[in-house]
């Protein structure tokens, strides 16, 4: 007897990874400290090129690549080793959004779709974008369980431990903020995800009512929310951050104060970064001597923004990112428009994987000011400089006066009501001069004004300037 109609085929998650294989090819923590962290350079460029060349191949199934490249004169075979990785076209978000119009909703660069026979099962996550509609993602059951093995590694770098109670304050909902890490933490750590997601989905307050009751030890989040939520508990709640005992704060620093979060919180601060198209690329260890790239699944090339000239380690540049284990939707030579820099030296650490120094800032964040390139990070890491600020900033760039020349206004959040504003004023805009080469104007403002233009308290992707000029 049979109770119809149900579908003959339900593809199950468990069922669709042959996880053995999997952990040797991508171990997990701890088996990765034991091997892959341990490769020569001859041994993980070996791996590299073998997955480099899988990659290309699965690219030329994939309608965008193959337009993308045959546009450039490539053709199928003219990539048999790693060193021929320089000759693939470059492409970056602009290509994905003409890819994404030309073939909606997804993009014809996505090479799977709900509609495969036999089908996978899928998730789809997005970007985490402000304005219009997000760019959607769509992730194979290997592309996803590989960036939550990624994840792992980079959770058990930082010195999360089995059995913490770690609090997730990233977004909740279509961008993978905090889907990511709750699938790393709960699968690959021991430590239990506690995912309360950032101030728009649980009040701040409650979020810290929780690290005091649910005994939390770790909290991962965006630095700017790291910062509103113990300034809440120490100036709205009467709770001394560190009396709450928190060891550590997982984020991506990037140009943020380490130290400033530390000494707010009494925890160490590690730096990571990543991307919702591909997860975790690189994480800091505990030597906190740049962030260890994870090069059995991702090649990062460092060129120069302007030419696109590869440059060697120490010198900075946008990186182009290959993946080495994407199904889904593999990226090739993605120019992300993120400015890093490899490091010159190894890590003390004995991981042999090479290590970026930090991310610089976004070069599509960056802006022009009377033809000096400014980046909003670099302001933001000056004004955390100084402790009669609050850390919290917004730059307004307009065109003035009747020579219509380019303007800053940096609106700095002062830490507290008692802060003389003309002294703050003049000593951060000297310092800005000397910081950024060009002339800003500072205009201190008091606590809370800045958060409907940066968001910091609702979402967890902090918005940090606006251009008026454009
Ligand atoms: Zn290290």
């Amino acid at each position: 007897m049979t109770i119809a109609p149900y579908p003959e085929n339900i593809p199950w998650y468990t069922k669709s990874i042959d996880f053995e294989k999997l952990w040797r090819d991508y171990p997990p923590p701890p088996d990765y400290f034991r091997t892959t962290a341990l490769l020569s350079r001859d041994e993980m460029r070996a791996l590299q090129e073998k997955r480099f060349l899988e990659t290309v191949a699965r690219g030329w199934e994939i309608e965008f690549f193959r337009r993308h490249w045959s546009a450039h004169g490539m053709e199928p075979g003219d990539i048999r080793t790693l060193d021929d990785l320089t000759r693939i076209p470059v492409y970056d978000v602009n290509d994905i959004r003409k890819s994404i119009e030309r073939n909606p909703p997804f993009g014809d660069f996505m090479g799977i779709s709900p509609h495969d026979e036999p089908q996978l099962p899928l998730v789809l996550q997005t970007s985490g974008g402000t304005t219009g509609l997000p760019r959607p993602m769509l992730y194979s059951p290997i592309d996803r369980e590989t960036m939550a093995i990624l994840a792992g590694r980079r959770m058990i770098m930082h010195g999360i431990r089995p059995g913490d109670m770690v609090l997730v304050t990233l977004s909740l909902g279509l961008g993978n903020g905090g889907m990511a890490p709750r699938e790393a933490l709960w699968r690959y750590t021991g430590a239990v995800p506690v995912m309360t997601g950032s101030g728009a989905n649980t009040p701040t307050r409650r979020q810290i009512e929780i690290i005091k009751a649910w005994g939390i030890k770790v909290i991962l989040g965006f630095p700017a929310y790291l910062r509103h939520m113990a300034i809440v508990a120490r100036d709205e709640m009467g709770i001394d951050p560190r009396s709450l005992g928190i060891r550590l704060l997982g984020s991506h620093l990037g140009m943020e104060n380490r130290e400033l979060l530390e000494d707010l919180w009494g925890a160490k601060a590690f730096d990571m970064y990543g991307t919702h198209e591909s997860g975790t690329l690189a994480a800091e260890c505990q030597h906190q001597t740049g962030l260890h790239v994870f090069e059995d699944a991702f090649i990062l090339e460092m060129a120069d923004p302007d030419t696109g000239r590869l440059l060697p380690d120490g010198e900075k540049g946008t990186i182009y990112i290959t993946t080495l284990y994407k199904y889904g939707a593999p990226q090739i030579r993605f120019n992300i428009n993120d400015i890093s820099a490899y490091h010159t030296t190894p890590c003390p650490c004995g991981n042999t994987s090479r290590r970026l120094q930090r991310i610089f800032g976004r070069n599509d964040n960056m802006v022009k000011l009377r033809g000096t390139n400014v980046f909003p990070e670099a302001v933001g890491a000056a004004i955390l400089e100084d402790k009669r600020s609050s850390g919290e900033y917004f730059c307004f760039v307009d065109r003035v006066g009747e020579a219509q020349s380019d303007h800053m206004d940096v609106w700095v959040e002062v830490a507290d009501p008692g802060v003389d504003h003309d002294a703050l004023r003049n000593d951060l805009e000297r310092r800005m001069k000397e910081v950024l080469g060009v002339k800003v104007q500072i205009t201190p403002v008091a606590r809370g004004v800045l958060d409907q233009y940066t968001q910091t308290s609702q979402s967890s992707k902090v918005k940090r300037i606006v251009d008026r000029r454009k």
